[in-house]
C-alpha cells in the first residue's frame, strides 16, 4: 500500500505503517504500527471481512496475516486501544498536521485532550470521565486565546469553576455560555 496514514471509521482511529501503536491485546504492551501486517486479519485493509481491524503483534495474531483470537472463536472484538503519547505528541506539534488541528470542533478537542491526559484532571491528577471532563481555555478569550488544542487542557469540575478553581467565582455567566456548548459525549 501506498498510505503511510488513513483514518478507520469504524474504530475511529489513524491507520497505516505510519502509525505507532501497541498490541490491541488487553494484556500486550508490545510495539507495532498500523499497518497491514499487523491487522486482523489477512492484511485486508480495515480487516476485510471476517477481521475486526484492530491491530495485533505477531504473538497474538495467528500467524502473520492471521485472525486475533476472538475473530477465530467467532467472538466480539476486543476492545481498541486510544493512540499512544508519541503519535498524538506528534499530531499536536507537527506542521504536518497544522490544518488538521485547525479543523477540529471544540467536541474533538475535548476527546483528543481527555484521551491524551488519560482522563486526569490537569490541575489535581483525579481522574474525569470524559463527559465530567471541563475543557479550558489556557489564556482566556478575552486575552486573544481561543477554543484551539494548543491553548487547551482537560480540568475537573472543582479545579475549573470550584472556589479555588480557574476560575473561581470569575465571570461564571460566561462559564456557563462555554460549558453549554460543550456536548454531552456517551
Ligand atoms: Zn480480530
Ligand atoms: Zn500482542
Ligand atoms: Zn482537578
Ligand atoms: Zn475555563
Amino acid at each position: 500500500m501506498s498510505w503511510a496514514v488513513g483514518f478507520d471509521d469504524h474504530w475511529q482511529r489513524d491507520i497505516g505503517y505510519g502509525v505507532p501503536a501497541i498490541c490491541d491485546y488487553p494484556s500486550c504492551n508490545e510495539k507495532i504500527d498500523r499497518g497491514l501486517s499487523y491487522v486482523c486479519c489477512g492484511e485486508e485493509p480495515y480487516g476485510g471481512d471476517e477481521g475486526c481491524g484492530l491491530y495485533f503483534c505477531t504473538k497474538h495474531h495467528n500467524g502473520i496475516g492471521g485472525k486475533c483470537i476472538r475473530c477465530e472463536w467467532h467472538q466480539n472484538p476486543f476492545k481498541s486501544k486510544p493512540d499512544i503519547k508519541e503519535w498524538m505528541d506528534w499530531k499536536l506539534a507537527d506542521d504536518s498536521w497544522r490544518e488538521w488541528r485547525k479543523s477540529l470542533t471544540t467536541a474533538e478537542i475535548r476527546h483528543f485532550l481527555w484521551l491524551y491526559q488519560d482522563g486526569y484532571c490537569r490541575d489535581c491528577h483525579k481522574f474525569v470521565t470524559e463527559k465530567q471532563a471541563h475543557l479550558h481555555e489556557v489564556v482566556p478569550r478575552g486575552k486573544g486565546g481561543k477554543i484551539s488544542l494548543e491553548n487547551s487542557i482537560i480540568l475537573c469540575a472543582d479545579c475549573h469553576i470550584g472556589p479555588k478553581g480557574a476560575h473561581g467565582n470569575r465571570r461564571p455567566k460566561f462559564l456557563k455560555i462555554v460549558l453549554d456548548k460543550i456536548p454531552e459525549s456517551e
